[in-house]
């Protein structure tokens, strides 16, 4: 494969999404692969919070170049009136502290995980990340990952993959597995 020109380079907007397994793995995966280039990453994860994943334990051995915060509580009840508050304003400082971190220039790759799920429970407005995202420096990569991404933010973005399910353990009765589920 013929290696790229430097003066190619270019800050890309990714999307992982749809129903089956791999959504945050694979933008921790690319995480992993950025910082092995000597890029800085930062993953702010939306709503999550509850759970102790491995990655966070994981990323501790990048100091400063992989930096990952949990920015939510875990569980959230959803639907008009029924949300809750708290779990409102979480996000919204969720999405100052990403708009932030996109704009500041300081990180070369910014996962912003499970924020499909803030957008489609109607906790964050799908045109407000749109405008974010046009804004930011050049060179500055963004990954949103999570189920049923916005139709704008689809529309934005330069690489978009949706996981299929073609069949998960849970539906075997299986719990959620240490090192892989979480
Ligand atoms: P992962 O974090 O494993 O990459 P994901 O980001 O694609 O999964 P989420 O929608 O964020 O999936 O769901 C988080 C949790 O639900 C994870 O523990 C994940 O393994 C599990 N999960 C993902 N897809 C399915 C599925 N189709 N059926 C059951 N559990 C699932
Ligand atoms: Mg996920």
């Amino acid at each position: 494969m013929t290696q790229p020109q430097q003066d190619s380079r270019k800050g890309l907007i990714l999307i992982n999404t749809g129903p089956g397994k791999g959504k945050t793995t694979a933008a921790l995966g690319t995480g992993l692969r950025a910082a092995g280039c000597g890029m800085k990453v930062l993953m702010l994860q939306f709503l999550k919070g509850s759970w102790h994943y491995g990655e966070l334990d994981a990323v501790l051995n990048f100091g400063d170049n992989f930096v990952l915060k949990q920015l939510g509580r875990g569980f959230v009840k959803v639907g008009g009136a029924e949300t809750d508050p708290e779990d409102l304003k979480m996000v919204q400082d969720a999405w100052t502290e990403s708009r932030e971190a996109i704009l500041s220039g300081e990180w070369d790759l910014v996962i912003l995980d499970e924020i499909n799920y803030a957008i489609g429970y109607g906790m964050l407005d799908p045109e407000v990340v749109a405008k974010t995202l046009l804004e930011r420096p050049e060179m500055v990569h963004v990954i949103l990952t999570g189920r049923n991404a916005h139709p704008k933010l689809v529309e934005i973005a330069d690489t978009v993959t949706e996981m299929r399910e073609v069949k998960h353990a849970y539906q075997k009765g299986i719990l959620a597995q240490r090192g892989i589920e979480y």
